[in-house]
């Protein structure tokens, strides 16, 4: 996701303190994980903005233990009264229209053909009785009805646009003997998934423009999409209009206003530049949907919203972070609850190597650190005094949208620039190139990505990284 926070104009000087110690090199090796299918058969009812379906997820138990049950992310709940996943100072912004509610109900849950009561379908966690063997596979089957709420959020709909992010039950993550449960939260993107195959038949009202994650066959009404290896799958439904290129075989689509091919032009280079710089785009399909959205941009699978109500060179700032999201985030995955700044700030530097390598935007990368020093030491002074400065938290530690934007956007970002800086950019770029590689569709830690960039740097690089996550790197 992108937020807007406040630049400002002067630089400062960096100062830097950090201890170097003796790093434990993690390999880089190639993980394997399971494989789940789904297959989504929904539709859009305009009148009452309910989209109704039914979803059938092949599960594959890829841990060494049998499950007694399969548990399932139900997001859409997030967004009943009294819960909503937005900061309290920016719900009037995010419901033009007042405070209503969305959610998703849920009834006839099948296992392999035999039906069963589960527990939690009015919670944001569902528990599927379900046995499965380790290496096994079961079949879960359930039907749904998905009320949207009016408002400019991920999941919701506002004037021309329908926003259908983290819109069905998807699995949670078995980890370690353990379902991962978080829910949803005021802070943050907390989502974390396994990558699965998808294949989704959705009929939309007439009128709309259909976008999602996937090269979509649109007849009539009916879009059918099938997407292999992505670990959600958005839909966002628009009035705008549609523009397209094909590049090094990826369908690359822009939605938006008359006169806006810029912006088409912009996800082309971004595209081009992080393949050269970190390895291929993963996917054939990208699409960038101009839409109503209370902040910046989010990140789907080869799905973008970017915000209708940003300025031009914003514009182009968000569409290239978020296409920097389907290598940090989308391809290769991260707990975004617990390890927020691993996507956001490879992100945020991501960006800014963007702008080192295409002159043409007139951003400087010493200008866009300059920048991010000042706003972050302005932001220190103003409202911190002394606080906790840690980068590395749960998104439940952080107190204020300001305080999460700050310590995983821009100080990561920081961190980012200060290890590069240390190891040289050919050593940045080399460990980059790698951790894509080895995570690629997979789940990657902290201690992957540092590994990664030790190997290729040859040095110790934990002292570092700590200092910075641990909150004792000071600027002055
Ligand atoms: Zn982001």
């Amino acid at each position: 996701m992108k937020r807007e926070n406040f630049a400002t104009k002067t630089a400062f000087m960096l100062a830097i303190t950090f201890v170097v110690l003796l790093g434990l090199v993690v390999g880089c090796s190639e993980k394997k994980h399971p494989k789940t299918t789904y297959e989504i058969t929904a539709e859009l009812d305009e009148k009452t903005m309910t989209v109704s379906g039914e979803i059938q997820v092949n599960y594959y138990n890829g841990a060494e233990s049998s499950l007694d049950e399969v548990k399932f992310h139900l997001y859409p709940n997030a967004y009943k009264m009294g819960s909503f996943p937005i900061p309290s100072d920016q719900l009037a912004l995010t419901f033009p229209n007042g405070i209503n509610e969305g959610g998703i109900k849920i009834s006839s849950v099948s296992v392999d053909g035999r039906k069963v009561e589960c527990e939690g379908a009015d919670k944001q966690v569902l528990s599927v009785p379900a046995f499965v063997e380790p290496l096994g596979e079961t079949e879960i089957q359930m039907d749904f009805v998905l009320k949207l709420p009016n408002c400019t959020h991920r999941l919701g709909f506002w004037e021309e646009n329908v926003n259908l992010g983290n819109w069905f039950p998807i699995v949670c993550i078995y980890k370690n003997g353990q379902w991962d449960e978080h829910t949803y939260s005021v802070f943050g993107d907390p989502f974390y998934s396994e990558c699965a195959d998808y294949s989704v038949n959705f009929t939309f009202p007439d009128g709309y423009e259909f976008a999602a994650t996937g090269n979509a066959k649109v007849r009539g009404n009916t879009a059918k999409v099938t997407a292999k290896n992505v670990r959600d799958f958005a839909v966002c439904l628009t009035k705008n209009k549609e523009y397209s290129t094909t590049e090094s075989g990826i369908k690359i689509k822009y939605y938006g206003a008359d006169g806006e091919n810029k912006f088409l032009d912009t996800a082309v280079q971004a595209v081009n530049t992080f393949s050269k710089l970190f390895g291929k785009y993963p996917y054939d399909f990208l699409s960038v949907v101009k839409t109503s959205f209370f902040t910046g941009g989010m990140e789907y699978p080869g799905l973008i919203y970017v915000s209708d109500t940003l300025s031009e060179s914003l514009t182009h700032e968000v569409i290239v972070h978020e296409i920097a999201h389907q290598w940090w985030y989308s391809a290769v995955g991260n707990d975004q609850v617990n390890e927020a700044w691993l996507d956001e700030g490879l992100t945020e530097f991501s960006t800014t190597l963007f702008y080192q390598h295409n002159p043409d935007y007139g951003v400087t990368r010493t200008a866009r650190v300059a920048d991010a020093i000042t706003s972050y030491m302005l932001y220190r002074e103003s409202h911190l005094a002394g606080g906790d400065e840690r980068i590395a938290r749960n998104l439940s530690e952080f107190r204020s949208n300001l305080e999460y934007t700050y310590m995983t956007y821009v100080k990561a970002g920081l961190m980012f620039e200060s290890v590069c800086n240390l190891i040289g950019d050919d050593s940045f770029i080399k460990g980059l190139k790698s951790y894509y590689k080895a995570h690629k569709f997979s789940l990657a830690t902290a201690d992957d990505l540092i590994g990664c960039m030790e190997r290729a740097s040859k040095k110790s690089l934990k002292g570092i990284f700590s200092a910075w996550l641990d909150g004792q790197v000071k600027m002055y």
